[in-house]
């Protein structure tokens, strides 16, 4: 039975934290006309989505007023991966080690991100990492990142083939503590004290990136 391997993106397969979060920052502090809190593990659900619904309830605002937020944010990023190339690089490896998966009979690939899908597919485009064809779930889904990663599941054992076991990839504590949840296995891509807060969430292992696939495949059980 296949297994799925499930990634997270910002921070994951793209360096794309630093971006996201100023041009986040901007569209809601624009809209709200205030300096919002960018200590994302504050907020209920660690989302694009999440954090837009919890803002706009926060300052009494109405919920339908997600949609201009978004479209907002969705131009900003287009034009700051547009005007600075640079700022959306993939993490290193990630392009080659996402081949090598594909290359594996027994593994699906999936994608769950915490991104709205516009913004995530022009990170991973400008990133030159290949996900034609791949399992894919995002902030458009769900406001909550457990239920954008079964929605993700599903999408992958949607083609017949049932899945034994799920393993999650990411950068964030909040995807550790979903991971957990879930009752997936997780692995962590982090440095430093990052890396050791993942291990200390859950993390069975922790990679700084994917240089080394070997590595991260014995890592994931699957060599
Ligand atoms: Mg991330």
């Amino acid at each position: 039975m296949p297994r799925l391997i499930m990634f997270d993106i910002d921070g994951t397969l793209t360096e794309t934290n630093d971006v996201d979060t100023r041009c986040y920052v901007q569209a809601m502090s624009e809209h709200l006309g205030v300096a919002i809190d960018s200590e994302w593990s504050r907020y209920r659900h660690v989302t694009d989505s999440g954090i837009a619904a919890e803002l706009l309830e926060r300052h009494g605002r109405p919920p339908g007023e997600l949609d201009q937020v978004r479209a907002r944010f969705v131009a900003l990023i287009t034009d700051a991966l547009r005007a600075t190339p640079d700022a959306c690089t993939q993490i290193p490896g990630a392009a080659d080690f996402l081949r090598s998966l594909r290359r594996m009979p027994d593994i699906v690939i999936g994608l769950a991100t915490g991104a709205w899908s516009e913004s995530a597919r022009a990170k991973l485009h400008h990133a030159r990492l290949d996900v034609e064809d791949l399992a894919f779930a995002s902030a458009d889904d769900a406001e909550s990142r457990i239920d954008i990663m079964t929605a993700c599941r599903d999408r992958a054992a949607s083609s017949g083939m049932p899945i034994s076991e799920t393993i999650y990839v990411g950068d964030g504590i909040w995807d550790a503590q979903a991971s957990h949840a879930l009752g997936w296995r997780f692995i962590g891509i982090a440095q430093g004290i990052r890396a050791e807060q993942l291990r200390q969430a859950g993390a069975s292992k922790v990679f700084a990136d994917f240089r080394n696939p070997q590595t991260v495949l014995s890592g994931l059980g699957v060599r």
